[in-house]
């Protein structure tokens, strides 16, 4: 057994635990090919494959858009152009809330954006993207990857015909702009604020007026006082979106995503149909841009913070201690409905809350020492 067998045979295991569909497909496989090879006189291996990727992003938006093009590219180059990707930005070819079914019916094959926008068909999906006060970017991964979260993930997609693998995190992103100081839990009264989600949900509960105002539509609304503050992302993409340009205060920690994670949809029909090199290749490059992606947004945002605060004047706030335990409070509140919500969520959020209680004993002992003391 060589080392790509044992990952493969690995991911096959890991797989199957959570969906034995692609179990049996992967077993199948084998046999089909045979039976191509023998009908064509064409190894599987020399045949090539055309992909289509819809992405809920702006083409090139730096970081998710840009990421999701880098994964297209490192696949067609690992895989020498026998699975050759073409990205669609949002609305190109679908639009951005509709590339979930698109790539359970198979009109792609494979979509980039985030789990917690399919919320409506599946809860649990939401664990996936963010969780306020939830892991880090660094303990999502482990979760994802050794915490059984990967399996669970298709266990859930299952009855869409779909897998899903991380691609892409933020890391922990910023509070948002505010146009109001907040120095105490009383000055979230009637805030008018834009943001989505759970972190939206968990500043309702704070007696916040939330708006869920589209991407593009959020600087206008921000510089003519309809609202009083936004989230967005952190520096890298706020410095582009210009939003320095309409509020004064700008807030950490972006307590609502500690470190979001973008997925790789794919169907899994498709996937399967792949000789077992390609799947591996594609596995390994979302593995490759999640990483990637994250790397990235760490290296840029301090340089875009830096040109926030000393070209534009921007003033840095942190939420005080008071507010941050408010807004954990009715996060875990909030979560605990989803949790509540149906049988599936009940699962992951077992699974995601244990992995946390036990790593979070790690990183206590571990980074958070470390980073006080360097
Ligand atoms: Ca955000």
């Amino acid at each position: 057994m060589n080392p790509s067998d044992n990952s493969r045979r690995r991911f096959i295991a890991n797989a199957g635990a959570a969906s034995g569909a692609l179990l049996v497909g992967g077993c199948g496989q084998g046999e089909q090919a045979a039976d191509h090879q023998q009908q064509t006189g064409i190894s599987v291996k020399q045949q090539n494959f055309k992909w289509k990727m819809a992405t809920t992003w702006p083409r090139d938006l730096p970081g998710a858009g840009t990421g999701a093009q880098r994964l297209a590219d490192n696949i067609r180059a690992m895989s020498n152009g026998r699975l050759d990707i073409t990205l669609y930005s949002a609305g190109e070819l679908v639009p951005a809330f509709e590339i979930f079914d698109s790539a359970a019916s198979g009109i792609v094959e494979m979509g980039h954006g985030a789990a917690y926008y399919w919320k409506g068909k599946v809860p649990a999906s939401q664990y996936y993207a963010s969780v306020p006060f939830g892991m880090t970017a660094l303990e999502s991964n482990s979760w994802l990857y050794y915490g059984g979260g990967i399996e669970l993930w298709h266990e859930i997609y299952q009855p869409f015909g779909l897998i899903a693998f991380p691609g892409g995190n933020t890391g922990v992103q910023m509070g948002g702009w505010y146009n109001l100081e907040i120095n105490s839990v009383a000055d979230l009264q009637g805030l008018k604020i834009r943001m989505p989600g759970l972190g939206g949900e968990v500043m309702r509960r704070a007696g916040a007026t939330v708006q869920n105002i589209p991407g593009a539509e959020i600087f206008t609304a921000l510089s003519t006082g309809t609202i009083d503050a936004t989230e967005w992302i952190g520096p890298w993409n706020d410095l582009a979106f210009g939003l320095y340009q309409a509020a004064q205060y700008y807030y950490y920690p972006g307590w609502q995503e500690p470190g979001s994670t973008l997925e790789c949809l794919i169907n899994q029909q498709a996937f399967e149909s792949l000789p077992e090199d390609l799947q591996e290749i594609v596995r390994i490059a979302c593995q490759s841009i999640n990483m990637d992606m994250h790397c990235e947004y760490t290296a840029r945002n301090q340089q875009a913070l830096d040109t926030l605060v000393n070209q534009h004047g921007v003033e840095l706030r942190q939420f005080p201690d008071e507010v941050l335990a408010r807004l954990k409070t009715l996060s875990q509140e909030v979560i605990q409905e989803i949790a509540d919500g149906d049988e599936m969520s009940q699962k992951v959020h077992a699974s995601y809350f244990s992995f946390m209680e036990q790593v979070r004993k790690w990183t206590a002992k571990s980074e958070e020492v470390f980073l006080q003391h360097r």
